[in-house]
């Protein structure tokens, strides 16, 4: 991909002080995830019900089981990074990128060597005990349950606490510390890039139009017209494994 537009684009982002990257389903099914909210969705296939926090308080057991259906998608194991997640990563290496918010849960950005990833909506990975604030990998703990431990309790403190996962689960608020951060980076940003997000969730979507409205640049790229697309000074409706490498390339050619 190549085009004027992509070269400013480009140039936004190499001149920035602050430039973040928020990224959303789009570029977790570019890894052939599927999109959990999507027509198709995981929550599709299950009752949200059975992911509500109200069900792991009332019948952990059926919770844990149901749960450890669906933990290897969430947890993006056996799943690479694409194209998309590598340029991010890379353009925070090199420096041009501050932070990447994520709302997706697959850990893929760490995988690509993303280091500064804030996740609102927590992480597929992990499993954490509510009493101590222990964590086990997903992988051991569904293993637990399939072997009829369920449900797993805590084996690293006295409380023999339920142990919890740590994705957002319905009728859950967002992570605290997350937010208050991606809220003060998108604050501080002057170039605000959205990733592979329609925008519709809240509270991520209002990041970028806070970004905006601060004066931030604000770049969108995703497939489908967004809430805020009127209000990109670059909003390229192509997939995120084009424009994001290509965006990169672009900024490693300025340098030179
Ligand atoms: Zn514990």
């Amino acid at each position: 991909m190549e085009s004027k537009e992509l070269r400013f684009a480009a140039g936004a982002i190499a001149d920035a002080e602050t430039a973040v990257v928020m990224s959303g389903a789009g570029v977790s099914t570019a890894s052939g995830l599927p999109d959990f909210r999507g027509s198709n969705g995981l929550w599709e296939r299950y009752e949200r019900d059975a992911f509500h926090i109200d069900r792991l308080q009332t019948a952990p057991e059926q919770f844990w089981r149901t749960y450890a259906q669906i933990s290897t998608e969430l947890s993006g194991e056996g799943v690479d990074p694409n194209p998309a997640h590598e340029a991010i990563a890379a353009l925070e290496q090199n420096g041009q990128i501050e932070a990447v918010i994520t709302q997706n849960v697959d850990g893929l950005h760490q995988a690509a060597g993303s280091e500064n990833v804030i996740e609102l909506h927590g992480n597929g990975q992990r499993v954490i005990c509510p009493a101590c604030s222990a964590t086990y990998a997903s992988k051991t703990v569904r293993e637990r349950v399939k072997r009829g431990d369920t449900p797993p309790r805590c084996e690293l403190c006295d409380e023999e606490r339920i142990l919890e996962p740590s994705v957002v689960l319905f009728g859950e608020q967002l992570p605290e510390h997350a937010f208050y951060r991606a809220h003060a980076i998108a604050q501080n940003s002057d170039v605000f890039l959205v990733a592979g997000s329609s925008l519709t969730v809240e509270p991520a979507a209002s990041l970028p139009s806070l970004a905006a409205n601060r004066g931030a640049t604000l770049i969108i790229v995703t497939h489908d017209r967004t809430p805020l697309s009127d209000r990109a000074e670059y909003d390229f409706r192509a997939d995120v494994t084009d424009v994001l490498p290509s965006l990169r390339r672009a900024i490693t050619e300025r340098e030179y």
